[in-house]
């Protein structure tokens, strides 16, 4: 039996959320969960978008299964998502990108998976106003990349190839021109590929690797890289293969794990029973991974494709004009795994 955390979320995050849960079911894993609030149902409860209740569980459960959130606007609230990333030191962003057979996209075979870096570089939150008499001349932002930093990311990266039987790692840079931050990235990338002989590396410049990601998707296997870097491209591999509603991500920390849909919280179809939920059962998927149910993980992602394929329970994001809910799209994916 695995303890879990588990937060609802806002807007459409219940009923995608329950969906999931319906299928980590259907799927014979044995789950207890930890229910907690966060984000706009918690500020309403607790008058906090993040209780210390919702932190202690995560921090004794160390998996959590997260619904998107909202964060509050005004009051002076920080980024749930923000605050969880640095409370648990959650490093690594990770999500892959694989095609489904029948979706509508010009992209085919698309197989690849972002590992971005989720606590430094340009987003470390070090930014000012240069002011002279209350005029604001100029605006600062600093990257900040360090040895660690870059040796865990790309450590993970490496492992997490070598678990997945991947075979390449492609570490994405700017070292041409950011000499330092982009240069001690590459450099260090360098250094942890030689204890990894058996996983070809490369190394790409951001700005061509874009193009080769639309140009030729196959040429990449997992993808390394800095977190500003990691924040475009991971999104630019999402759109190869049909948009946010079909992607998930796992926010892997040295304290803690989380698992989420990438999109936000919807608030324009939130109780009109239409929301997507393939993208939160693949984080569910993701999730069976990583506490070492492979047989499950492999069962709803196989079920997962299957619906996709056969085309007939999709929603109306995925299929305009299309009748079907959340709850059919669920029990589709449910009866595949019967
Ligand atoms: P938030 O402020 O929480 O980020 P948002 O509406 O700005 O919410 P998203 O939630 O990502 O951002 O939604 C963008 C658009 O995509 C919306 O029109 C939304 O209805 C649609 N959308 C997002 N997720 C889904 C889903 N799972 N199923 C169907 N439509 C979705």
């Amino acid at each position: 039996m695995h303890k879990i955390t588990l937060i609802p979320g806002d807007g459409i995050g219940p009923s995608i959320v329950d969906a999931a849960i319906k299928v980590i079911e259907a799927a014979g894993v044995q789950i207890e969960w930890d229910r907690q609030v966060a984000g706009m149902a918690a500020v309403e409860k607790h008058g906090n978008p993040l209780p210390d209740a919702t932190i202690e569980s995560i921090r004794q459960n160390r998996i959590c299964f997260k619904g998107p959130l909202t964060t509050p606007v005004g009051g002076g609230y920080r980024s749930v998502n923000v605050t969880l990333r640095q409370a648990f030191n959650l490093y690594a962003n990770v999500r892959p990108a694989i095609s489904f057979e029948g979706t509508d996209t010009p992209f085919k075979n698309v197989n690849l998976v972002t590992v971005r870096e989720n606590t430094e570089g340009l987003y470390a939150g070090i930014e000012h106003f240069i002011k002279v008499d209350e005029e604001k001349i100029a605006a600062e932002s600093i990257a900040v990349v360090t040895r660690k930093g870059s040796e865990r990311v790309i450590e993970f990266a490496f492992d997490y190839a070598r678990r997945a039987q991947r075979k390449k790692v492609t570490l994405v840079h700017k070292a041409n021109i950011l000499k330092c931050t982009s240069g001690l990235f590459l450099e260090i990338g360098r250094e942890v590929a030689k204890k990894y002989p058996e996983i070809e590396f490369e190394d790409r410049i951001v700005d061509a690797a874009s193009m080769q990601m639309v140009m030729k998707p196959g040429i990449f296997d997992v993808i390394v890289t800095t977190n500003l870097f990691g924040d475009i491209l991971s999104d630019l591999a999402s759109g190869l293969v049909g948009g946010l509603g079909l992607t998930a991500g796992a926010n892997i920390g040295v304290d803690a794990a989380l698992f989420e849909a990438v999109h936000g919280s919807a608030p324009d179809i939130a109780d009109k029973g239409i929301a997507n939920p393939i993208a939160m059962i693949i984080a569910a998927s993701m999730m069976l991974e990583h506490i070492g149910e492979l047989k499950a993980a492999r069962a709803v992602e196989q079920a997962v494709r299957d619906v996709i394929r056969e085309g007939t329970h999709l929603t109306p994001d995925l299929k305009p004009g299309s009748t079907c809910g959340t709850a059919d799209l669920a029990q589709a994916i449910v009866a595949k795994l019967g």
